[in-house]
């Protein structure tokens, strides 16, 4: 039953289906919860299903519907939508600009699944740190860490141009929040990340990604694109660099594809793919050598 399910399914739609006959369900992000309701209709009828075009209700179809039963874990919404346009991205134009959840509600939803057996908990956001609602992501870190029965917290995604050491130390000085942070840098040209419109330097990157070691002594995974319009080899060079200098954990190498009616789509997408093909091989050998080495330490 092959589907696509996500922001491109929303940014194509219908058209989904002409570009690929195969697929039986094209849903959007905001409508998830049509197609789980939905699913028993399509294994009767046969019939392909398209669920676009919702408006995100961050504060009710997403509550209680991202948890399993069969664990203590839930993830919690406490942000939807993105204003950062990254220029090869289509969140903002697929999931509107950022509305962060009143803190009130996301501290009432842990209470409830604690009641409910849950002690594990993931603020989840496109951008978690930019959540703010009468107080910031710091402050609600520090009070969702302090409810009574949560036993381990984490959080995801981070933007490095929002992530900051007071961000490190609350991570530090709460037991239960989890010593693991995933910051993308995508690029260590500062060329390529002024092109991708992320709003900070390899320089500063770099800076973050010492200060949390050093603060936490947790684990830090990052995304990577090889192959951004334009980019040269000594713009690989530099990404290859942070990969050396950063020392992940965990690094997700992608190999850039333009994305539908973002700005990077009309740079042209000038990179050979056997050299993007070369760029990743080169970055994932490498990246499992630094993973080993960690794994060793730790
Ligand atoms: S911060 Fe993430 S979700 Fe937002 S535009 Fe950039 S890549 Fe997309």
């Amino acid at each position: 039953m092959p589907g696509l399910i996500g922001c491109v399914a929303e940014a194509y739609k219908e058209r989904a289906f002409k570009r690929a006959p195969y697929l039986d369900i094209v849903c959007g992000p905001n409508d998830l919860y049509r197609l789980v309701e939905n699913l028993g209709s399509l294994a009767q009828n046969k019939e392909k299903l398209l669920f676009t075009g919702a408006q995100a209700r961050v504060n009710e179809f997403y509550r209680g519907a991202w948890f399993s039963d069969e664990t203590k874990h839930a993830y919690v919404i406490i942000i939807e939508g993105c204003n950062n346009f990254c220029s090869y991205c289509i969140v903002p134009f697929v999931r509107g600009r950022e509305r962060s959840r009143p803190y009130k509600d996301i501290l009432d939803e842990v209470k409830v699944l604690i009641d409910g057996g849950k002690n594990e908990f993931t603020l989840l956001g496109q951008n978690v740190n930019s959540y703010r609602a009468q107080i910031g992501f710091i402050e609600l870190l520090d009070k969702v860490s302090k409810i009574e029965g949560v036993e381990k917290l984490s959080f995801l995604t981070s933007h490095p141009k929002d992530a900051s050491r007071g961000l490190f130390e609350i991570m530090a000085q709460r037991d239960n929040i989890d010593k693991r942070l995933h910051l993308p840098f995508q690029s260590g040209s500062d060329r390529i990340l002024k092109l991708m419109n992320r709003g900070y330097t390899k320089g500063r990157y770099l800076q973050l990604a010492c200060d949390y070691k050093r603060i936490t002594g947790g684990a830090l995974s990052t995304d990577v694109i090889v192959g951004f319009p334009t980019e040269t080899e000594n713009d690989f060079l530099e990404t290859k660099s942070v990969l050396d200098g950063a020392g992940f954990d965990t690094a997700y190498i992608f190999k850039y594809s333009p994305r539908p009616h973002t700005p990077a789509a009309g740079l042209g997408d000038d990179v050979p793919k056997e050299e993007k093909e070369r760029r990743h091989k080169i970055l994932l050998d490498m990246q499992k050598k630094i993973s080993i080495k960690y794994k060793i330490r730790n």
